[in-house]
């Protein structure tokens, strides 16, 4: 087992893990190109910048002020083992374990998942259009069965849909919706789509990334298919 790579670090987070004052780290490596990748540095399985156990050490002088420690990335998975000890050895200083994922890594989830108290998980687009926005045939497939590994935990989550009008059009996010829905998910996170600057083609309107935000019927439609719906603009 290698040891794990560390790209970045948020020293001080109250969004990144729902109602818990958190730290993110964010892990090298991802196995899918999203369109909208907002962290391109991150993508190779490259050395990390970060010393883990510097990073150790400053994790151990915030016990008792921070809650949770997120891992991100990247998909933090990737890295497999080296992910999972680093996990064990941070949740040892009482912290809660939060995972943001896209959920390629099924297997790896189901073998983590003890360790992990809440996950953020993507759903990117409807499986037709996973392949064009990800640049991975199985992307689609993976994460539907992480969210089924997940679901069977009993433990909190909330799903995640970033609406990047070139991918995801009013009908998608319906759908996707009612996936979500027969599936049993209570809480979703409808996310803006924000141009990033390196984004290979920005050319989306205001209008066109608002359009979900703006349609009232769209919003109370999924809002009542779910406990929790929130509109992150
Ligand atoms: S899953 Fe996240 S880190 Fe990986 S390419 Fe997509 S946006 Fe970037």
């Amino acid at each position: 087992m290698g040891e794990i790579q560390i790209g970045g670090l948020v020293s001080f987070t109250t969004i990144d893990y729902p109602g818990k004052l958190s730290a993110v780290l964010f892990l090298m490596g991802c196995p899918i190109r999203c369109a909208y990748c907002s962290n391109p540095h991150l993508l190779p399985v490259g050395s990390g910048e970060y010393d883990p156990e510097l990073v150790f050490d400053w994790l151990r002088s915030r016990v008792g002020k921070l809650e949770a420690v997120v891992f991100s990335g990247g998909e933090a998975l990737m890295q497999g083992d080296a992910t999972i000890e680093y996990m064990r050895r941070v949740r040892e200083l009482g912290f809660a374990i939060g995972l943001h994922t896209n959920g390629f890594y099924p297997e790896t989830l189901r073998r983590a998942s003890e360790l992990i108290d809440w996950i953020g998980l993507d759903f990117k687009a409807t499986r037709e259009k996973y392949p064009d926005l990800t640049g991975q045939s199985i992307a689609y497939d993976n994460m539907i069965r992480s969210l089924d590994v997940w679901l069977a935990t009993g433990r909190d989550f909330e799903v995640r849909i970033t609406c990047d009008p070139r991918y995801v059009n009013r009908a998608d996010l319906l759908e996707i919706a009612n996936i979500l829905h027969a599936r049993g998910v209570k809480k979703v996170a409808i996310q803006k789509y924000i141009p990033h600057f390196e984004d290979a083609d920005s050319a989306t309107t205001s209008a066109q990334r608002n359009q979900f935000f703006d349609d009232d019927q769209l919003r109370s439609q999924i809002d009542s298919m779910f406990t929790s719906v929130i509109w992150r603009e």
